[in-house]
């Protein structure tokens, strides 16, 4: 009789759950949580130890394969990086002080309307000269101006830039440089 008033005491009421479930429960939610915070941090760790090691890579957008930044294009699927973003920067004439960004294809630069960049300078052609972006970089080209596109003080009909290249332009300069501004 005893015995059996142990067994009955020990078997606690039908409803509600037994402590030892909650308890249960509980460490499996810690361990998951800290299963989760750790799977993050070797997923991280391996990442940065690779581009302080110096392989910095690209992730392809388009079959997602990881391939060296120095590569111009894809391995796999030839898809072809686009130039890093650049912009000229107007250190004279009437835009001096002004910053553009040469994210079209091609940017113009001349003093009639319909240009990419209007330069209001007597100096300066209609259409003056073009700024092209592919996967090389950046080509100036004179549009065949009637007082030529200066690069660096030397006057030149076409030119890959590079960065820190002065652009005269009639009385307008201005610098280029590899990088998007705002
Ligand atoms: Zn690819």
């Amino acid at each position: 009789m005893p015995l059996l008033a142990l067994a009955e005491g020990a078997t606690p009421p039908a409803a509600g759950t037994p402590a030892w479930v909650q308890i249960v429960a509980l460490a499996v939610i810690l361990a998951a949580a800290l299963a989760v915070a750790l799977a993050w941090r070797a997923g991280r760790r391996p990442r940065r130890r690779k581009a302080a090691a110096g392989g910095a890579t690209v992730v392809c957008p388009q079959c997602s394969h990881s391939f060296p930044v120095e590569s111009a294009s894809c391995p796999m699927c030839g898809w072809i990086k686009p130039p890093p973003p650049a912009h000229l920067e107007f250190i004279f004439g009437p835009l001096e002080g002004q910053t553009v960004n040469l994210l079209a294809d091609v940017t113009t630069l001349g003093s009639a309307a319909g240009n990419s960049v209007v330069l209001p300078d007597p100096g300066v052609s209609r259409k003056h000269v073009g700024i092209r972006r592919d996967p090389s970089g950046y080509e100036m080209a004179d549009l065949g101006s009637t007082n030529g596109v200066y690069v660096n003080g030397q006057r030149l009909a076409k030119r890959l830039l590079v960065p820190g290249d002065i652009i005269r332009i009639g009385s307008s300069e201005m610098v280029f440089h590899l990088e998007k501004v705002g």
